[in-house]
């Protein structure tokens, strides 16, 4: 049997110390090039917004003089009046570069530009420069950092947010660009927050937010550390903090996850960190075999994609009760399409997705990172490149895009950046497509260029090259797109038998001769969507393939048996012009995706 690499991603990629005791199942093959609107949209980010956050002085400013004490004193109400945005504080502010060296990494991998390189370095230095003598690396006063005693603040402390951010960003840097010095500025902040929160130790959840569901997101960065060093200690924290959070009545997620309770309870149900902590359980089930941490993350994908979601692949957030707030789940029955999707929450649910797929190598989670990408993610970003909106909800007024630092803005280019390098997969077996966005992929192991033309999602019908040396056995695994109802699939004119799966993705079986062409083509039909949600109001939304329709005004529908017939080209009969929902409202504009049902 062929052995998965997924170290080959890059040759450049350093080793693990440990390899995981569960291989990976789809293993994303290295991105050589991506066109069309994904292309579009990357190349905004790495020549606009990049640039603008590497020369922000709050990327490193605070870590290397500190924040003033009085970011705790000041309400945020009066901040906001002096003009601070939605999602920038100070409190979370040590969370950017991590965020920032995450993205650029990934850009610096595709484009291999020298001065991006230079970038990276000279951030990764300052950062590591600012490290105090006992490992930590935050923008806290010394009496509010997480080892000092707790205070009245410490729930609203995201202290450790701050060095999760800053190992995994920091590890994500050093995957391509092995350091000793990088690897050694993880362990030390690893084992301060050890030192704090170890066995016997302080309970690392009565500090920060949503009963300490904000530093539970430690966890991955924590297991990523163990993969790192292989150094036992750090399992066993991870496992630590996994029983920390399970004591804790009001946060305990994965006991919640493993009842199939719904994510609108543990941690009041915060969106985003919520997520981010089953990115660490499903960490954790690659480095340990245990199937309950597969499991709990399994079944909160599963609730969050049947009771969460918008037909854009956001997961949207409701407060509904008062100690909630907006980026809080709400049980289904709370849908609304003025319901925000923050774009924090949507990236991580791509990022969730991804991991998902990596792992299990199930089609589904392709699926659904490439509905919230083409979506969601492309309707957040601004086509100026550089600002990004924070909460759009499906029907909203105007998406106000922000152009400062703030959470969103440094989340989504993760997310656009991510998707970018899991578009071809290889399995143990076959090369597996997983989204049809065009691009040039490199597959080592089969000696093969896989490249994807057309204009994906837009038009029906693609096309594959295989660009090879020599006639070569192998499996070709499939995706379906969310929205498209059936496949035909041509190799040199002639019609193909595909099998469907178990892992739901499509298979042909063949001996590909060089320079073949493989022709997907799809059944893209518009697909309408009844919702009904809170104040007992019905709504209806339309989409074609993968793309989700949205107008500029709002219509009423009638209700009827076939609302597909009342969408005549790109109009509703007697009612506004139908575009893809990334693109009305953006820049400027009201947006309407869900019509109210009459
Ligand atoms: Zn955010």
């Amino acid at each position: 049997m062929r052995v998965c690499l997924c170290l080959l991603l890059s040759l450049s990629v350093s080793r693990a110390a440990l390899p995981p005791r569960i291989k990976d199942a789809w293993c994303p093959q290295r991105t050589l090039e991506v066109g069309g609107i994904l292309g579009e949209r990357l190349k905004l980010w790495r020549e606009r917004r990049l640039w603008r956050v590497a020369a922000d002085p709050s990327l490193l400013g605070p870590f290397e003089r500190g924040t003033p004490i009085e970011i705790w004193t000041q309400p945020r109400v009066s901040r906001a009046a002096q003009g601070e945005e939605v999602g920038a504080s100070p409190l979370w502010q040590g969370e950017h570069i991590g965020k920032w060296l995450h993205a650029a990494t990934l850009a610096y991998e595709q484009t291999h530009d020298p001065k991006l390189l230079s970038a990276l370095r000279e951030a990764v230095r300052r950062l590591l420069a600012a490290q105090k003598e006992n490992g930590y690396l935050g923008t806290y006063p010394p009496e509010k950092r997480f080892y000092a005693p707790p205070d009245e603040d410490a729930w609203r402390s995201w202290d450790i947010w701050t060095h999760r951010y800053n190992i995994y960003g920091l590890l994500s840097y050093e995957r391509f660009h092995p350091d000793p010095a990088v690897v050694r500025a993880c362990v030390r902040m690893g084992d301060l927050l050890r030192e704090t929160f170890g066995p016997g130790k302080r309970d690392m959840t009565q500090i920060g937010t949503r009963h300490g569901m904000s530093s539970g997101t430690l966890l991955e960065s924590i297991v990523m550390l163990y993969e790192r060093t292989g150094e036992r200690r750090f399992l066993e924290f991870a496992e630590h903090i996994v029983r920390m959070s399970e004591d804790n009545p009001k946060f305990r997620l994965m006991s919640a996850m493993l009842e199939r309770q719904d994510v609108s309870g543990p941690g009041d149900g915060k969106a985003y960190q919520l997520m981010a902590v089953l990115l660490g359980y499903g960490e954790l089930y690659r480095m340990t075999g245990q199937a309950r941490y597969l499991q709990a993350a399994v079944n909160g994908w599963e609730n969050i994609r049947t009771g969460h979601l918008y037909e854009t692949g956001g997961p949207w957030t409701f407060a509904h009760v008062s100690f909630k707030n907006k980026e809080c789940f709400a049980p289904p029955e709370f849908f609304d399409p003025t319901n925000p999707v923050e774009v924090c929450s949507v990236t991580t649910w791509i990022q969730l997705s991804l991991q998902l797929l990596r792992i299990t190598g199930e089609a589904r989670y392709a699926a659904e990172a490439e509905r919230a990408v083409l979506n969601q993610l492309m309707a957040s970003q601004s086509p100026d490149g550089i600002a990004w909106s924070t909460h759009p909800a499906a029907n909203t007024s105007e998406r106000k895009y922000v152009a400062s630092l703030n959470c969103c803005a440094s989340s989504g280019p993760r997310a656009l950046e991510m998707f970018a390098t899991h578009l071809i997969g290889a399995t143990s077996e076959a090369v597996s497509v997983a989204s049809y966005l065009p691009a040039s992929v490199a597959i080592p192991e089969r000696k093969l260029k896989l490249v994807v033309r057309g204009d994906y999602p837009f038009a029906s019908s693609v096309s594959l090259v295989l660009e090879m040396a020599e006639p070569a056995w192998f499996p070709l695994d499939l995706a379906l797109p969310w929205g498209a109802k059936d496949m035909r699939v041509e190799v040199n004119g002639n019609k193909q038998r595909i099998e469907r799966r178990s892992s739901g993705f499509y298979r042909l079986r063949r001996l590909w001769r060089p320079g073949e062409h493989v022709r997907v083509t799809f059944e893209f039909p518009v697909t309408a969507h009844v919702r009904s949600g809170r104040n007992g109001k019905s709504w209806i939304a339309f989409s074609r393939g993968p793309v989700v329709l949205a107008a500029e005004s709002l219509f009423e529908i009638p209700r009827r048996r076939n609302a597909v017939a009342l969408i005549e080209g790109d109009r509703i009969k007697g009612g506004p012009r139908l575009a893809p929902y990334y693109r009305v409202g953006s820049p400027h504009g009201p947006v309407v995706t869900y019509f109210p049902l009459k």
